[in-house]
């Protein structure tokens, strides 16, 4: 296949930069299972943007700012803030059915870091109205094909008069079988990397794919000790990577420890429960480890019930189907990985340093989120960058040069099948556990050098598997989040100082 678009994923950016290049070329998008299974479908809270009049572009940015620390890049931030109202209106023209006001205007949400209410929702379901909107709109867009179930497994490069370039991704089909498909422009828009650890508030699909096939072809990663841990996550055996929206402490909730003390008194007197993410996260965690108790809790109950279950249906629906009424029942929550603020770095329009290869969305890195992610802003930020990239691709027409550079892959020779998947599932659990137990919340050197070597030792292991083996896709899977494991590993290690979402025992011992 040869398209001049080939965009790999079907989240926000993914589906949003393809219904935009549509009209300037064919376009292709592989995603790896369903097109809707997307950390897009799960967000909750919303979009935050500047649509409020008594709101400004400037408090959105200082907030930005703030919230990262000081290491965002104050020109992306100024104008990923000043496009989020155009971007906004863009969503709703597609259909996108955000809550209103009586009188018709958005109904605005507060989140943790907000200095005022500015994020656009459809109640505690927002991502999924979104994802909805726009798979329907590329559904009925005929410029725009989509294959469910493949895989990107790795990229094409080219090494033709004119240097190095991406000329196209190797595929892993429905059936197992690995094709190439051949683009002026590949745009990775595979969302983030939360499977790297034990605990998670993402989808299956999130196993840092595209930053690991960038990696392998020499694109600059940065960031990668950013990893953004969401401080609730709904803690119950039975629950798999349920998250309570910060909407919820926005709205009231309190959070309380086994002593039921409200204990964020303690760590951010003043903003409390709406202190940025990395605060209240550390807080937990220092709770946690200190009392020994398995989770915190988050009490909305002294609310109005009626509200509540009007409110946040979704939240209402699923705490009650594990027998806790919001309503009433403080929510048991722990800490879980969210986030990834780092990943494949960009310029304004989206491009990394690969000629011909874009990164939009979750596993890019722009410069927008710094040290720390301001909530609501990575779905703004994917959809401004779509709009940036798009503009540029009409400005410049790429153009692939000749000899192909054959992937990694193609040079493996095929032996058997693997017979035996716990060599495959073991490595995923040693990788998981590794990063969860010695490069989570709170770090230290010697537990980070302990974790640099038993990822080490597994991604050896994980070659020597490839080379045996034939591929699967839970095979290159398993590859790529322990590339991803040990790039996150790395960039703390050089990080000394603790900054942001970075925060390392050695350097200082406040909490
Ligand atoms: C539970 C939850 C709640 C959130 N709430 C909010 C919120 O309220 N507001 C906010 O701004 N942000 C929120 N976020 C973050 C936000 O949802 C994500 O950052 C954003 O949706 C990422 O969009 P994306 O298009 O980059 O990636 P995703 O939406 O994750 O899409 C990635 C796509 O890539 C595909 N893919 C991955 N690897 C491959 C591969 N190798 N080959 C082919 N396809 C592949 C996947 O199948 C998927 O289709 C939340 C995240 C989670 C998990």
């Amino acid at each position: 296949m040869d398209v001049d678009f080939l965009v790999i994923g079907s989240g926000i950016a993914g589906l949003s930069f393809s219904l935009k290049v549509a009209g300037l070329g064919s376009v292709c998008v592989v995603t790896k299972k369903e097109e809707v299974d997307s950390a897009t479908n799960l967000a909750q809270g919303g979009i935050a943007a500047v649509l409020d009049g008594s709101d400004s572009f400037e408090e959105h940015v200082r907030d930005t700012l703030e919230a990262g620390s000081g290491l965002c890049d104050e020109e992306v931030v100024r104008m990923v803030v000043g496009g989020g109202p155009e971007r906004i209106g863009e969503l709703i023209r597609l259909g996108v059915d955000f809550v209103r006001r009586k009188d018709g205007s958005l109904d605005l949400g507060k989140e943790g870091g907000h200095s005022r209410r500015r994020v656009a929702h459809s109640l505690d379901l927002t991502g999924r109205e979104i994802e909805r909107a726009l798979v329907e709109s590329v559904g009925s867009c005929r410029g725009v094909k989509v294959f469910e179930n493949h895989m990107c497994a790795d990229l094409i490069m080219s090494e033709g008069g004119r240097g190095r370039k991406c000329v196209g991704a190797s595929v892993v089909g429905e059936n197992g079988e690995l094709r190439d498909i051949y683009a002026k422009n590949t745009v990775l828009c595979t969302g983030g990397v939360g499977k790297v650890y034990l605990y998670t508030s993402n989808p299956d699909i999130a196993t840092g794919d595209g930053i690991a096939v960038a990696h392998r072809v020499g694109a600059e990663i940065s960031d990668m000790e950013f990893v953004q841990f969401h401080p609730t996550c709904l803690y119950h055996p039975k629950a798999k990577n349920f998250l309570i929206s910060e909407a919820v402490r926005g709205e009231g909730a309190i959070l309380v420890n086994e002593a039921k003390e409200r204990f964020m008194v303690k760590y951010e007197p003043n903003r409390m429960e709406l202190a940025t993410r990395d605060k209240v996260a550390r807080a937990i965690d220092k709770e946690m480890k200190t009392s020994g108790a398995d989770c915190v809790y988050l009490d909305i109950s002294h609310k109005d019930s009626f509200y509540i279950r009007e409110r946040f249906p979704n939240i209402f629906t699923k705490c009650l189907s594990f027998g806790i009424d919001i309503t009433k029942d403080p929510i048991p929550v722990v800490p879980a990985a969210h986030y990834l603020c780092g990943g494949v770095r960009t310029d304004m329009c989206g491009r990394t340093t690969v000629e011909n290869l874009f990164a939009l969305g979750e596993t890019a890195c722009t410069g927008l989120h710094g040290g720390n992610r301001l909530a609501s802003n990575s779905l703004l930020e994917a959809i401004v960058y779509a709009e940036n990239a798009f503009q540029y691709c009409s400005k410049n027409q790429n153009w692939r040069a000749g000899g192909k550079l054959r992937s990694i892959l193609d040079t493996v020779v095929k032996k058997e099948d693997i017979d035996e998947e716990i060599l495959i599932n073991h490595n995923w659990d040693v990788i998981r556990r590794t990063m969860w137990n010695y490069v989570g919340i709170v770090r230290k050197t010697s537990r980070l050098m302990v974790a640099k070597q038993r990822i080490a030792d597994v991604r050896q292991e994980i070659d020597d598997i490839l080379q045996k083996y034939n591929i699967t896709t839970n095979m290159l899977e398993l590859r790529n989040i322990s590339l991803v494991a040990s790039l996150i590993i790395e960039a703390a290690l050089n990080r000394k100082e603790s900054v942001g979402l970075h925060y390392i025992l050695d350097s200082q011992e406040t909490i």
